[in-house]
Parts: structure tokens; C-alpha cells; sequence
């Protein structure tokens, strides 16, 4: 750890900061200059990715959008609802692969990556000030209140999920999901749709900062390909 130790202070400044790469590299240039090694970018991110378990994951997608390339989809070599084929130099006319290695040394034409949640979730309880705000739910119940509703957990459809056996432990984590189709322009047919998933174990005046979104997407075609990205979480099999 201590051969990282300057490095990722550094790289916490650059985060906090919003220092540019090109201005980030620029400095490491200088410090070494001044004999102070700092690790590129590049080391940094897979040696954080590495440490906690963070991972982009990357699913080939339609070109158009219509789906994901995974469950029952998976091993398909063309979209079945615009017949598109997912490889660039791949023959559409031949059956499905037989597995997923047979694919490997293909290009798909469109790739969609995502952060899962599940690793974001295991890292907010590995920091002991944040497992605990994660109960906060539980703090509701443990204090009383008569005056009124404090939060959406003391409201009625949470409740009505209490009382039939669900989010009673501490440590069930409920995530927040919003969307709809929003017309950016008038007499337009095209529609944006956001994706938001919040955490709302979280108390709510850290809930709702954007450092805790847990998904934030703006899709421009109103299809449901991308809210996959919730979905894999829970189709894992290394869950
Ligand atoms: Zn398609």
C-alpha cells in the first residue's frame, strides 16, 4: 500500500478537483522533474478497480438500441426485432453461436457499459460511518414520530411492503427507480428518457447527491433495453 501512497493522494486531489487528464499527466511530468514518481492514470484506475472490486462491465447491444445481448438473447448473432446484425464481420445467415467463445474474436457494432450496483452497495458497508447511515431506516422506527410523515418509509405503500415481511431487516437496501418519457421539443416525435436509481436507505439529505446516484442515464429511443443495467445485477451468477 505504502509504494500507492502518494499516488492516489494525488489522484484523490485530480477527483476532487476536476482536473483534466491531459492537465493530470502534465503534473506528473513536472513531479518527476522534481524526482517524485507518480503512477500514470492508467495503473491508478486498474489498481483501484482491482482493490475494491469496481468493474465496468461491458454487454454488446444492438446498434439500434433495441436490446442487450444477454439472458436468452445472448448468443444470438442478430437483433430479433430489427434483424441487425451484432458483429461487424459476421454472416447473419448462420445460426446462432454455440456459446459465447465462438463470438470472441468478433467486434460487436455497439457495446453497452455499466458500473453494477451490487459492488457499489458492499463498498458503502465496507466504510463503518456509512453501514451505519445505510440503517437509517431503522433509526426511523427506533424513533417515534407522531407528527406527520418524516420520510417516504413512514408512508403508506412503504408500509403496506413492511407489514408483509419485506425491508424489516436493517439491512435490506431499497433502491429508488424513476423514469419517464420527456418530449424535448414541441411538435417533436423524439423523446428523452431518464433512468435514475437512488439508494434510498441512505438518510435523505445524502441520498439525493449525485455522488450517490447509483444509475444515471439519458436514453434518446424510448425502448427498455437499458434498464437491463438494473436488471444483470440480480442475473449474475457470481451474486
Ligand atoms: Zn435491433
Amino acid at each position: 500500500m505504502s509504494e500507492w501512497t502518494e499516488t492516489l493522494r494525488y489522484f484523490s486531489w485530480k477527483i476532487k478537483s476536476n482536473t483534466s487528464d491531459i492537465a493530470y499527466n502534465a503534473l506528473r511530468n513536472e513531479l518527476e522533474k522534481s524526482g517524485r514518481k507518480i503512477e500514470s492514470l492508467k495503473a491508478t484506475r486498474n489498481y483501484l478497480e482491482g482493490l475494491l472490486s469496481l468493474h465496468i462491465q461491458e454487454y454488446h447491444r444492438c446498434v439500434n438500441n433495441c436490446l442487450i445481448f444477454a439472458g436468452d438473447d445472448l448468443l444470438k448473432r442478430n437483433c430479433r426485432f430489427c434483424e441487425v446484425s451484432r458483429f461487424f464481420e459476421d454472416d447473419p445467415a448462420i445460426a446462432d453461436f454455440d456459446d459465447s467463445l465462438s463470438y470472441s474474436q468478433l467486434t460487436p457494432r455497439a457495446v453497452y457499459s455499466y458500473m453494477p450496483l451490487i459492488p457499489r452497495l458492499k463498498l458503502l458497508y465496507a466504510n463503518p460511518e456509512y453501514a451505519k447511515k445505510m440503517r437509517y431506516p431503522k433509526t426511523l422506527r427506533d424513533t417515534q414520530w407522531e407528527d406527520g410523515i418524516r420520510d417516504v418509509w413512514e408512508g403508506r405503500a412503504m408500509k403496506h411492503w413492511m407489514n408483509k415481511g419485506y425491508f424489516n431487516d436493517e439491512r435490506a437496501v431499497a433502491l429508488h427507480f424513476s423514469t419517464d418519457g420527456v418530449q424535448l421539443f414541441r411538435n417533436s416525435t423524439q423523446e428523452a428518457w431518464p433512468f435514475l436509481v437512488l439508494n434510498i436507505n441512505l438518510p435523505p439529505k445524502e441520498r439525493y447527491h449525485p455522488c450517490f446516484h447509483l444509475l444515471y442515464l439519458l436514453d434518446t429511443t424510448p425502448k427498455t433495453s437499458y434498464l437491463w443495467g438494473c436488471v444483470l445485477d440480480h442475473r449474475s451468477p457470481k451474486i
